[in-house]
C-alpha cells in the first residue's frame, strides 16, 4: 500500500488518541472535528450531528446505485475508558507515541485504530469513485463506553434514517442487522 496512506492513517490515529475523549465526560466532538477535517481535506462530505455540548456523531455516505442491502463502516466509537492506573503505563496514555513498532495510547486498540482505518478506507473508496450497489455508510459515534445516550442511541432516536442499514462492520467484526434495525452486539 502507498506509504502516504499508511502515514496519514497513523497520524489520524495519533490525533484521535491525543484528543483524550475519556468518557465520562466524553468531549467526543474533538475527535469528530478531527475526522471531519480529515475527510474534508480529501474532498469527502459528511454530516456532524451534535447530541449535546461537546458531543457529536458523524455520518458520511456513498449512495448505492441499486436498491441493494447497505453496509455500514461502524457504528464506531471515538470515546475511550478512563485511565485507572496511570503509573503502570510505560508511555503517557495520551501521547500516541510510537515505541518498538507499536502505536501506544488509551483507546488505540478499542477502537481508534479501526476508526482511523475505516475513515481512510472510506475516503479511498470515495476518491476511487467506487459505486456500491447498496449505500456505503461511515458512522462514527460518541458515548459507546458509557451507555450510548449521546451516541448510537441518540442517532437512532433523532436521525433513524441515517442508521437504517442491513450490514455493519465494527469492533466485533461484521454483522447483519435484523428487521432493518440496528442491533448492537454489545
Ligand atoms: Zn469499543
Amino acid at each position: 500500500m502507498d506509504e502516504t496512506i499508511i502515514n496519514e492513517t497513523i497520524t489520524l490515529l495519533q490525533e484521535l488518541i491525543r484528543n483524550e475523549c475519556v468518557n465520562p465526560p466524553g468531549n467526543e466532538l474533538r475527535s469528530i472535528k478531527t475526522i471531519e477535517e480529515f475527510l474534508k481535506k480529501k474532498g469527502v462530505k459528511c454530516e456532524v450531528y451534535e447530541s449535546a455540548p461537546n458531543r457529536g456523531n458523524l455520518i458520511a455516505k456513498i449512495k448505492g446505485t441499486k436498491k441493494s442491502p447497505s453496509l455500514m463502516f461502524g457504528p464506531s466509537h471515538v470515546d475511550v475508558v478512563p485511565v485507572e492506573k496511570p503509573d503502570e503505563w510505560i508511555v503517557s496514555p495520551f501521547s500516541g507515541e510510537i515505541k518498538d513498532g507499536y502505536i501506544w495510547g488509551r483507546g488505540a486498540f478499542d477502537m481508534l485504530f479501526i476508526v482511523a482505518a475505516q475513515c481512510q478506507a472510506f475516503a479511498m473508496l470515495h476518491n476511487e469513485k467506487f459505486k456500491p450497489k447498496g449505500d456505503l455508510v461511515l458512522a462514527i459515534v460518541a458515548d459507546e463506553e458509557a451507555g450510548g445516550n449521546f451516541g448510537c442511541k441518540w442517532m437512532i432516536d433523532n436521525h433513524p434514517e441515517e442508521m437504517k442499514i442491513e450490514n455493519a462492520v465494527s469492533e466485533f467484526g461484521g454483522f447483519e442487522i435484523s428487521e432493518n434495525k440496528l442491533i448492537l452486539p454489545y
